[in-house]
């Protein structure tokens, strides 16, 4: 998979557990957000009762807002957790269900990316040895990566996504996902009636890891940072009335902000074709992802590739004949896409 062949570096092996996992449940988000909250160092054990704790702790929440987090009918764990949330079973009661029945298939499958296991791995299973998990290196490293804390972030948007994707379920063909300019936001139904999923950057970032889509200096997905990202429109905004469907997420980047307003940004210019091959390869990716930004992108720019290129050429084309200018940033980061 293209995705962590082109740099397989941890961070990438990481994303591609999150963005491409399976997806039966969403034990795996709960389990990622877990480990980040532990602050485990190299070689730690675990224990499942500890584990139980932030596991349980975070479906509990989502299971509060989205009753549904697992493509069976049935969950006894998650049947556990919803006793847990109406008061009718205990907090220790709710821990020693999870220790039983939570991990039963999460453990197993965390490494499994498009039916394979990954090389690398987070931690080791020492259950039936020593009742918990082992923390490896490799995510002792994670850790210590400049990109750790948007992690979390995309963890979650991811998680928001999927259960979108579930609760559509039968309808889901019909999701489209749209852009809120001012709140920053993607969101799915109508104007009247919609449903904000995620942080737009936050969905962008699983892509560009941390990085300018133009420059590739990094970036933050943090409300909290400096450099927090700016979501910028590929093919300038002002172009609203010539090219279909511009505030979407095809045309949609996260850029810093030296690229979209700094003193060279881009603002009104149109980026050379060279970065229109970047941002096709971008949609291709999250065509070969899931629901539902796939399901949008497909009906808003073509169900086939030769479609979708068309659409993006015709739309450059436009953008072109209407701006004239061209731009093309300096590099400033490692080229990690
Ligand atoms: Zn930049």
């Amino acid at each position: 998979m293209e995705f962590y062949e082109v740099e397989p570096t941890l961070d990438n092996y990481w994303r591609a557990i999150i963005l491409f996992g399976r997806n039966v449940a969403s034990y795996k988000f709960a389990l990622a957000k877990s480990l980040y909250e532990l602050n485990a160092v190299s070689n730690d054990l675990v224990k499942m009762e500890k584990l139980a704790e932030p596991f349980s702790r975070h479906l509990c929440e989502h299971l509060k807002l989205e009753s549904k987090q697992i493509t069976s009918k049935s969950s006894k764990f998650l049947s556990a957790c919803n006793n847990f949330n109406a008061d009718k079973l205990s907090h220790d009661e709710l821990i020693k269900q999870t220790v039983k029945l939570g991990f039963a298939n999460v453990i197993d499958a965390f490494h499994v990316v498009n039916n394979g296991e990954i090389k690398h791995r987070f931690f080791i299973d020492e259950r039936k040895q020593n009742g918990g998990i082992r923390i490896t290196d490799n995510f002792f490293k994670l850790a210590e990566h400049e990109q750790f804390t948007n992690f979390e972030h995309e963890t979650e948007a991811r998680w928001k996504l999927v259960e979108q994707g579930w609760k559509m379920g039968v309808a889901r063909n019909l999701i489209t996902v749209e852009y809120d300019q001012e709140l920053k936001t993607l969101f799915t139904g109508t104007k009247e009636r919609r449903v904000d999923i995620t942080s737009c950057r936050d969905s962008l970032n699983g892509y560009q890891k941390g990085r300018c889509f133009y420059c590739y200096s990094s970036i933050s997905v943090s409300r909290k940072t400096d450099n927090l990202a700016d979501v910028d429109h590929f093919l300038p905004w002002t172009l609203k009335n010539h090219v279909p469907n511009i505030n979407a997420v095809w045309n949609l980047v996260l850029a810093c902000k030296d690229c979209n307003r700094g003193e060279n940004g881009k603002f009104a210019r149109v980026p050379t074709i060279k970065l229109l091959g970047r941002l096709h390869k971008r949609n291709e990716y999250f065509i070969s992802s899931h629901l539902p930004l796939r399901e949008t992108l497909i009906q808003q720019t073509g169900n086939n590739e030769t479609r979708r290129k068309q659409f993006l050429q015709q739309s450059y084309s436009i953008a072109k004949a209407t701006l004239i200018h061209e731009w093309q940033p300096e590099i400033k980061g490692i080229i990690t896409f």
